[in-house]
């Protein structure tokens, strides 16, 4: 199966021979990939300023933000079925028992540095025919947002951002929901966090 790579030593980017992943544990899903973003962080990786290949292997897969349709799934799946559309999470966790953003599936706020990210950190993304993961970091998607649902990864930094402003402003006493933002950037993240936070005041 071919895929795209960077090869930071080299520094080369292009396509590679890699082998079909297969389902190993009771909870894998395999996913066909249909569509894959490409940001800013990429054009980082590919300049060789930033991205790290997994353990033994000199490149890294590209692909972070990635729409893909389910093909299969282990035994004790749950979440997903065959046929479903689904965006493939990022980020994982760092192993440490105490920290408290990893052990409760929120490892976008870390703190520790030590996490892992598919396409970006030790792990190969998604520029690839199949993938195979975990059910817990596949987010299914209706079948009416096809179209837009590639771009579920970069809409999701806006929206922990909403939400954190929505925890703070909920614990002051006798407060309400805002109803005025400012949004800072104008690249594409900060225009789908603008539309975000006019969805919000909805
Ligand atoms: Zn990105």
């Amino acid at each position: 199966m071919k895929a795209i790579a960077v090869r930071p030593q080299a520094r080369q980017v292009g396509l590679v021979e890699v082998d079909e992943p297969a389902l190993v544990g009771r909870h894998d899903v395999r996913v066909r990939i249909l569509e894959v973003g490409v940001c800013g962080t990429d054009k980082e990786i590919c300049r060789f300023e930033y991205g790290q290949p997994p353990a033994g292997v000199d490149y890294l897969v590209l692909g972070h933000e990635a729409l893909g349709i389910v093909e299969d799934a282990g035994a004790d799946v749950t979440r997903v079925r065959r046929g479903d559309l689904v965006a493939v999470m990022v980020r994982r966790p760092c192993a440490h028992a105490a920290f408290a953003p990893c052990r409760g599936a929120r490892q976008d706020f870390f703190t520790t540095g030590e996490f892992t990210e598919r396409g970006i950190n030790q792990m190969h993304g998604f520029m690839t025919g199949i993938v195979v993961d975990h059910e817990q970091y596949l987010c299914p998607i209706p079948v009416d947002l096809a179209d837009i649902a590639v771009l579920t990864e970069p809409l999701t930094i806006a929206e922990k951002g909403l939400d954190q402003v929505a925890a703070v402003q909920d614990r002051l006493p006798g407060s309400t929901q805002g109803h005025r933002a400012v949004v800072l950037g104008a690249g594409p993240v900060g225009l789908l966090g603008g539309d975000s936070v006019a969805r919000a005041r909805l």
